[in-house]
């Protein structure tokens, strides 16, 4: 019980210095909120202009206890319809990508810097990037993941804060908030080029033998 208690502190002191500083009381005290709980009670967030053009807020989808979380840079068209991530022709190629290395999508967490659709698919800017961030900090030190997998230049240039190419970002595992990541090829990027699909194979074989050594 005590580490429990210690670990509600540090998660406390860690929202708190992300500057989230209203918190969701779960019925039970002693558990964390439940991400699907978060979901519901930021859903109106209007903490940059990204809400304007917002039909649905993408916060993100899959199990609270995996091993690896891949985050994208921001939701598409189908997604801002739908509200869930990844969902298009390609979420279509993400589901085959993670299939090829006997990863099932309903055993990792899939979600996006910014959780609400950029217009016209543009990158989101920094200070969207900043407002957005403490809710995937938050994700992140709920889920515990062992992995990230960094999908795209643009969400690792935002949460690796390094001016990489993809090329060089993908040289190398790196750490965000003390968890060892990977960067791939967006699967977007993907369906344009085919022909780098065979790099992205390359990431995806690492990750995979990292993944199943723990
Ligand atoms: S992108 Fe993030 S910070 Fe901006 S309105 Fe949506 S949820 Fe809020």
């Amino acid at each position: 019980m005590n580490r429990e208690l210690d670990c509600f502190r540090q998660y406390l002191e860690y929202l708190k210095l992300s500057g989230i500083n209203e918190v969701f009381i779960s019925k039970d005290s002693s558990e964390l909120p439940v991400l699907s709980e978060l979901q519901s009670r930021y859903q109106n967030c209007r903490n940059c202009v990204l809400n304007e053009n917002r039909i649905k807020f993408v916060y993100g989808e899959g199990s609270e206890r995996a091993k690896l979380v891949l985050i994208g840079e921001g939701p598409g068209h189908d997604e801002n319809v739908t509200g869930r991530p990844f969902v298009g022709r390609a979420g279509q190629l993400l589901t085959k990508m993670l299939q090829a290395i006997q990863i099932r999508r309903e055993d990792v967490y899939i979600t996006n810097v910014v959780k609400c659709r950029p217009p016209n698919n543009r990158n989101p800017f920094p200070d969207e990037i900043k407002a957005c961030l403490p809710y995937l900090d938050e994700q992140l030190a709920i889920i515990k993941p062992d992995f990230l997998l960094l999908l795209g230049k643009v969400a690792a240039s935002a949460l690796l804060n390094m001016k990489l190419t993809l090329a060089e970002f993908r040289e190398n595992t790196h750490q965000y908030k003390g968890i060892k990541t990977y960067v791939t090829y967006h699967p977007s990027a993907l369906l344009r080029n085919p022909g780098w699909k065979k790099f992205a194979w390359i990431d995806l074989q690492k990750l995979r033998d990292d993944y199943n050594s723990i």
